[in-house]
């Protein structure tokens, strides 16, 4: 579970996040979308430290994470995160992506590690390719690896920032129905995403930011359906 308060973030004279008030539950998935620039990467990279709040609070499974008194990368463990441009080690066999966290920063043994990184591979439909390097794979595979290799670490939540944005339209299929899946299984996610079939499916919530600020938040269908603010009907117009 992921609460945030009065959450600031500003970049110099930049004011990108504004007193972001938000709860994520247990096995939620919360959709966000907004146009670019409404400060939705800075968000989820917030959540997972790789930014540094202003001010404000981030309270993840309970606990107030700060970045002065939290060891951040074990928080980044408890927080998966998947980009859009999957940021794979190209010299790793997908085998080797997947195992790599997990023995490193982890300690945990090679032999279980291996045995658990085919059982993911397994799980996203990958399990052909244990040893093939990332340049041999297509982007929704690469994407597939990037989501087992996070998973790996046995996140409490699960941050995708646009995963299939640079994909070839026949390829965002296959990585939305594993993220489907994931969600399922009961997985907690954030999902910043303009596939609004997910999020319909999928997403339990759906969150609109636009200028740094939540300005409607509601049910899929609510907010896609009857959007309260003038500016969520346009960018909804936009996109749909
Ligand atoms: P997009 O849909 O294009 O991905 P976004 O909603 O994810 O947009 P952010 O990437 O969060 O938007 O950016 C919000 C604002 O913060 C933008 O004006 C961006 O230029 C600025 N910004 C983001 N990261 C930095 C940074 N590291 N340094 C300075 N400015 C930044
Ligand atoms: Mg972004």
């Amino acid at each position: 579970m992921i609460r945030v308060e009065k959450l600031n973030k500003s970049f110099g004279d930049l004011h990108v996040l504004k007193d972001i008030d938000m709860t994520v539950n247990e096995s939620d998935v919360v959709v966000l979308v907004g146009a670019s620039g409404s400060g939705k990467s800075t968000l989820l990279r917030c959540l997972n430290f790789l930014e540094i709040k202003n001010s404000g609070k981030i309270i993840i499974e309970g606990e107030e994470i700060e970045s002065d008194t939290h060891n951040l990368n074990e928080v980044r463990q408890r927080v998966g995160m998947v980009f859009q441009h999957f940021n794979l080690f190209p010299h790793k066999t997908v085998l080797g992506n997947v195992i790599e966290a997990p023995t490193q920063v982890k300690g945990i043994r090679k032999e279980d590690a291996i045995k658990a990184g085919k059982t993911l591979l397994d799980k996203v439909g990958l399990g052909d390719k244990y040893d093939v390097y990332p340049s041999t794979l297509s982007g929704g595979q690469k994407q597939r690896v990037a989501i087992a290799r996070a998973l790996a670490m046995k996140p409490d939540v699960m941050l995708f920032d646009e995963p299939t944005s640079a994909l070839d339209p026949e390829l965002v299929g296959e990585v939305l129905a594993t993220m489907k899946e994931l969600a399922e299984e009961g997985m907690t996610m954030v999902v910043v995403t303009h596939e609004m079939g997910f999020a319909r499916e999928v997403g339990d919530w759906v969150i609109y930011m636009h200028d740094g600020k939540i300005v409607e938040f509601g049910h899929p269908n609510d907010v896609f359906d009857n959007p309260k603010e003038k500016r969520t009907q346009e960018f909804l117009g936009s996109i749909l």
